[in-house]
Formats: C-alpha cells, structure tokens, sequence
C-alpha cells in the first residue's frame, strides 16, 4: 500500500495498492476506508472529504495570533 496524499491531520489518506485507490479514514488507532475505485473517484472523495476538515489546531492557533495584546 502506497499514501499518495495525508490530508490536515493525518485525517483522510488517499492511498493505491494493486492498480486501485482508496481513502482511508483515521479513526481512533486504526483506519476505516471510505472510498475505492479508480483515481479520479478516490482523489475526488479524498479532496471533498478533506475540505470539510475543521481543524481545532488551526482555531487555537488563529485565537492566539488574533487575541488581543492588552
Ligand atoms: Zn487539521
């Protein structure tokens, strides 16, 4: 199995093995795939799914740049 493309987080990995690909989603210690089929399908499933990704990092990096300093 090859990772093509690890979304934000690790969250969604877009993956071949054997000429198909796939999307694995991260949940908890192991991965549950989501999508297979042929590129296109899998890369689309993996770019839709990785858009949704609201990344709490993110938030609590943003609050503390944006916070103000008095
Ligand atoms: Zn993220």
């Amino acid at each position: 199995m090859r990772v093509v493309a690890t979304s934000c987080c690790g969250e969604y990995e877009l993956c071949s093995e054997g000429g198909q690909y796939f999307v694995l989603r991260a949940a908890g210690d192991s991965h549950e795939e989501t999508a297979r089929g042929r590129f296109a399908q899998a890369a689309h499933v993996w770019e839709v799914l990785a858009a949704q990704h609201s990344c709490t990092e993110d938030e609590a990096l943003r609050r503390r740049r944006w916070r103000p300093t008095r």
